[in-house]
């Protein structure tokens, strides 16, 4: 049968279930494996058609569009009319070799960019061949059994089947601002999209609740793929360090430019002709200015997401890079970040004063439920209690073979776990009480619950954080502080501690599905306490916080003895004064007011907050100068993250945190994030590692010339020459840089202020230092040569030529540590600039010696021992930066 055709009239909101199911050839059961992979072939993926990449051809356009390259092929063709061909050719393989080595560069950094894309791609909860599996929203089908949770992206256009408190904030393509609460059942035909209650459509984002329902269009057939046929976001924005680079060199080659003019009249009143004027002031500009800084710092930037991935974080905006080396402040959640999130129900506290122990460890039914303490012979209230917990659940548990398979929430999946301890099934149990729908568990509710039918009553059963749950029940306030007083007790003992009610109600007629309206007054059951092991990893990575000057906050959902005892274990907190709850928060008032900051400020655990409390915090930080990073997971902690210097959202969270996070840790774990903060520190590091040796080396040549004019000596380097030089000293060696691994040294630093320019004291004093200390010895080297030695020209330059390219090639190496002697950094760190460095060195003594080459540059072969006196020249470069950073690094000693 041809569902293409038959789908092209559906009106899929008015149809009835048999005619959906009949259209699309599927059932309430959803789809076949087999039959999917047939379909996915058939309708082709579920995308829309992204907006073009970024193609080769164009970074090459990007890199000739530059008006550096305009003025050589300007100097090529003036070349060519006055007759100098060799010049002209040895101009266009420059432009040739430089394009080449930046296309290369960018066109790297622009695919390790588009690998990580490829890591971000949104997941489906769809139902194939009987059971629920995740797979990429690309492959679904027309006709799969989808599901739906808060926080998610729906996948594909969907006629929703089952919708408990589901709302869906369609905004974007209906331009409702208010969230579509969405309902079961059929609609008249005419209705337009924005009330077509019973349909998610692709885009959209689930704000609460669950469903699960059909897909009846994929891809461009959506119905955001109709109005837009291209709304694939376009590449992100270059990041704020590049922009300021480019404003910067912006500033650079007007200066130059400036000076180059300047200088140029100075050589016509010496007396030079204005073609070789053109020529050399052409050079002298392309070799001063650091045209490939840009390119560098690319290079660095997408190294460092690189080198980040290889460690569990992926960023998701280049600038995040950055903006980690400047985190002062880590706020982290507890549970999956801190912990492992396994979590393993260990005691069982009834109300009826039984008290129980649970055997067995992790996620499996394996075990048994072992009395401690039986005061009353009452089996139905354990059982009450295993099937509040069963039934409240949206977790998967069971045996296949010999493995246990679970998915869902880690809460649940240990109550399904009790379950079987208890020896029941949980799906046979679900199967059998009819249920009437469930309320499912959001952080901000801090409880999940259920309708039943059992025993021909309608029952609703409810577990979450005891205070929500007492507040459900029937009691007074004595046996309220005695619950309470109970849970603290564990709580404090590092136990999370959940409280189980269920009631009965009579007087309501059966429907199909229930809502919060409709739960009665509870009867409290008892508790269960979990244990949660700490991540084996965290308590190093806090410690490594502390010595990089960064505090780490805990931000919980959970009970304030659970939090502070988990936090004591870590180290960051040592009593209960520094732990705040939401309630205290409330109390104190605005977030404007003293009371509420001081609280804010001086604390480190936050216990039982609201998301909304989650972004105050935040808030107030930011406030109070420091740069935050916060992570977060749900739907409800994405302002939170978006509000944070650096939003960090955790792999198994939802679409919407990951969308709007700056960086994704795929493991969830507190040490990645710390990684990605290192990470952070060494790519800074290793960007002004770049700009120091470009900055350095184009001040060099500029002051050379300037002397040379000013003590009216013939000029050290012709313009050929000048090019040559840019090419092996800069060409390779300033990528080479930004390839420089990491110096261990970097997380005993204190994090940078976030207003810190680049170029701050140490930068520009080591810039001057080093252009001061080349400029002066080659102009030094260079008046000896001809005005005392007498020596020609021509072989001066010879030798001028080679002091200049040893000195910047031994410069690349004092740029590799602003503070560490380059004799203790070992040279595995960073291979790429050691052999750049000798390919450099060989490729211009080669040159000395290749007829075109010679006749090219104008150079010729030197002595062995010219060469060695040409090495000890070109050594003070050395001592005096090494003297340089012994002098910082006393300075910054004694500051401390
Ligand atoms: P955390 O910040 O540690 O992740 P949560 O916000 O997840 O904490 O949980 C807060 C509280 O909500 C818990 O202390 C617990 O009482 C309750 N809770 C957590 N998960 C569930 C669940 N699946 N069902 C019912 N209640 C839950
Ligand atoms: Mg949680």
């Amino acid at each position: 049968m041809d569902i293409q055709k038959l789908k092209q009239e559906a009106a899929w909101h008015s149809l009835s279930w048999e005619s959906i199911y009949s259209l699309l050839d599927t059932s309430g059961k959803g789809l076949t494996n087999e039959e999917s992979s047939a379909r996915l072939s058939q309708f082709g993926p579920n995308k829309l058609p992204e907006s073009s990449k970024t193609t080769l051809s164009r970074i090459i356009l990007h890199q000739v569009m530059n008006p550096l390259i305009f003025i050589l092929v300007l100097a090529a063709l003036v070349s060519i009319l006055i007759g100098e061909g060799e010049d002209a050719i040895f101009i266009l393989l420059v432009i040739l070799i430089n394009t080449g080595l930046g296309t290369y560069q960018e066109y790297n950094a622009e695919k390790s960019a588009q690998a990580l894309q490829q890591l971000m791609k949104i997941q489906a909860k769809v139902h194939r061949s009987g059971q629920i599996k995740t797979v990429s929203s690309e492959d679904l089908v027309p006709g799969d059994l989808v599901y739906l949770e808060s926080g998610m992206k729906v996948p594909a256009d969907i006629r929703l089947w089952e919708a408990s408190v589901l709302e869906i904030d369609e905004s974007f393509l209906t331009g409702e601002s208010l969230a579509s609460k969405k309902k079961t059942g059929n609609l008249e035909l005419e209705i337009t999209v924005p009330d077509r209650i019973n349909m998610a459509f692709a885009g959209a984002t689930v704000l609460s609740g669950r469903g699960k329902g059909v897909v009846v269009e994929t891809g461009i057939s959506t119905q955001v793929g109709k109005i837009a046929q291209n709304v694939a976001k376009g590449t992100s924005a270059k990041p704020p360090l590049i922009l300021r680079m480019e404003k910067f060199i912006k500033q650079i080659t007007f200066f130059i430019v400036g000076l180059s003019f300047i200088i140029a009249f100075i050589l016509n009143w010496q007396g030079m002709d204005w073609a070789s004027i053109f020529f050399f002031v052409v050079a002298l500009a392309v070799s001063a200015i650091p045209e490939g800084l840009p390119v560098a710092l690319t290079v660095a930037l997408s190294i460092a997401t690189r080198r980040m991935a290889k460690r569990n974080v992926i960023v998701r905006r280049l600038n995040a890079v950055e903006a980690l080396g400047s985190c002062t402040i880590i706020a982290s959640d507890k549970t999956g970040t801190l912990t492992v999130n396994q979590q393993t129900a260990k005691k069982i506290l009834l109300d009826n004063g039984n008290r129980y122990s649970v055997l067995g460890e992790g996620y499996n039914g394996e075990g048994a439920i072992e009395a401690e303490n039986y005061e009353k012979d009452d089996p139905q209230a354990l059982e009450a209690l295993v099937r509040v917990g069963i039934m409240a659940n949206e977790g998967g548990l069971r045996k296949e073979g010999s493995d246990w398979i679970h998915h869902g929430d880690a809460m649940d999946v240990a109550l399904l776990g009790l379950g079987f301890k208890h020896g029941r099934d949980p799906e046979e149990m679900k199967q059998s009480y009819h249920t009437g729908g469930i309320i499912p568990y959001e952080s901000e509710r801090k409880f999940s619950g259920a309708f039943y039918t059992l025993e021909d009553e309608i029952r609703f059963g409810a577990k979450g954080a005891l205070e929500t749950i007492l507040g459900f029940c029937h009691c007074d306030q004595e046996f309220i502080d005695q619950k309470v007083k109970e849970a603290e007790n564990y709580a404090s003992k590092g136990y999370r501690v959940l409280a189980f009610a269920e009631g009965v109600s009579l007087t309501f007629e059966k429907k199909d599905t229930y809502s919060e309206e409709d739960i009665p007054k509870l009867h409290f059951l008892g508790m269960v306490c979990f244990i949660d092991p700490l991540r084996s990893e965290a308590k190093e990575s806090i410690k490594k916080c502390k010595q990089a000057g960064i505090k780490v906050l805990m931000i919980t959902g959970d009970h304030p003895a659970t939090a502070l005892n988990i936090s004591k274990e870590l180290g960051i907190a040592v009593d209960g004064r520094q732990v705040v709850t939401g309630q205290m928060l409330l109390d104190a008032g605005s977030t404007e007011s003293e009371a509420y900051h001081k609280l804010v400020i001086n604390s480190s655990v936050f216990a039982r907050v609201s998301p909304i409390q989650k972004l105050e915090i935040v808030d107030v930080l930011i406030k109070a100068g420091e740069f935050v990073a916060v992570t977060g997971d749900g739907v409800n902690d994405a302002p939170a993250l978006k509000r944070a210097n650096i939003g960090v959202a955790m792999g198994s969270g939802t679409d919407v945190a990951k969308e709007v996070g700056s960086m994704i840790v795929t493991d969830d774990n507190f040490s990645s994030i710390v990684a990605g903060v290192e990470e952070g520190r060494f790519a800074y590091d290793n960007v002004r590692k770049v700009i120091f040796l470009l900055i350095s080396t184009g001040g060099a040549l500029v002051l050379l010339v300037l002397l040379a004019i000013l003590f009216g000596l013939p000029l050290p380097f012709l313009a050929v020459q000048l090019l040559w030089l840019n090419l092996v000293t800069n060409g390779i060696q300033d990528v080479a840089l930004a390839f420089e691994g990491g110096e261990p040294g970097a997380m005993k630093k204190r994090p940078r202020k976030p207003s810190e320019t680049i170029f701050n004291s140490v930068m520009i004093n080591q810039t001057l230092v080093a252009s001061i200390t080349i400029g002066v010895i080659v102009f030094g080297f260079w008046y000896w040569l001809i005005e005392i030695q007498k020596m020609s020209e021509y072989h001066a330059r010879d030798l001028a030529l080679l002091l200049m390219v040893f000195m910047q090639n031994f410069h690349a190496f004092n740029s590799r540590s602003e503070t560490t002697s380059i004799f203790k950094i070992p040279l595995k760190r960073n291979w790429i600039l050691v052999i750049g460095v000798i390919a450099a060195q060989g490729i211009h003594i080669l040159s000395m010696h290749i007829p075109f080459m010679q006749k090219a540059l104008k150079i010729g072969p030197i002595t062995l021992q010219e060469w060695f006196y040409v090495i000890l020249l070109a050594i003070p470069i050395l001592i005096v930066m090494e003297l340089f950073k012994l002098y910082t690094n006393r300075k910054s000693e004694s500051e401390k």
